[in-house]
């Protein structure tokens, strides 16, 4: 994973909280030593990538920087043409941390779910162990449901890397961490996709495009839709 990584970054250097969100993105390469049998086609591979990012934030930044982060996962997964659902996962049994800060974190949470008006359900249990997350789940053409995404909250492992940033009246704080991936795994994304187009491609992602084609019109929107953002 990721993650101790993005820590050990943020503790490099001194922080305000004026630097704050501060958001590092990592696409590297991860490994899992799946067991015998597990491996599937794109859908389950030993080496992959992920559009992985930490985001620092204080308290009062987490509903806005979900909100940011929901836009995204909106644009990104429009351009496909796929539909999402969100599963708000709750405390888990084994969870870390104090019971008041996690149920203040759900409500924060469902909350921005309904002010967007995002389709969603609540997964009891089905939280992090350090913190409650965002799902998304999407169906693909056979009616199947994947999990891509996830954004989650966590309070836990800044506090036990130590992380402080400086407040406005001089006090030090720990930031809040949100852990988000919007396609998840990008090679499974593409094996989902292929399963999705059963292979026929729109021509703006095909591979194979005849030389005299034009910039497709989608492409032109996607790119007009980033210069916005
Ligand atoms: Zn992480």
């Amino acid at each position: 994973m990721n993650c101790p990584n993005a820590m050990t970054i943020f503790k490099q250097g001194i922080h305000s909280y004026r630097d704050l969100p501060l958001r590092l993105s990592d696409c590297d390469a991860l490994h899992r030593h799946e067991k015998s049998g597990e491996l599937n086609g794109l859908l389950r591979v030993q080496k992959f990538a992920q559009d992985d990012a930490h985001i620092f934030v204080t308290e009062d930044q987490i509903g806005e920087e979900y909100k940011r982060i929901l836009e995204i996962a909106d644009l990104f997964y429009s351009v496909f043409g796929i539909k999402f659902k969100i599963r708000l996962g709750t405390r888990p049994d084994d969870f870390m941390g104090d019971i008041a800060t996690w149920d203040k974190a759900e409500k924060e949470l469902e909350q921005i779910l309904i002010d967007n008006k995002f389709d969603y359900f609540v997964g009891q249990g089905e939280g992090a162990f350090y913190g409650p997350k965002l799902d998304i789940l999407m169906d693909d053409c056979l009616g199947r449901q994947w999990q891509t995404g996830t954004i989650q909250l966590d309070f836990q492992l800044p506090r036990k890397f130590d992380l402080k940033y400086t407040d406005s009246d001089g006090s030090e704080k720990t930031p809040v961490v949100i852990h988000r991936v919007i396609y998840g795994s990008l090679e499974r994304f593409m094996g989902i996709l292929i399963e999705q187009f059963a292979g026929a491609f729109p021509v703006w992602i095909s591979p194979v495009r005849p030389k005299s084609s034009p910039l497709p019109t989608l492409n032109k929107i996607m790119l007009l839709k980033f210069a916005n953002n």
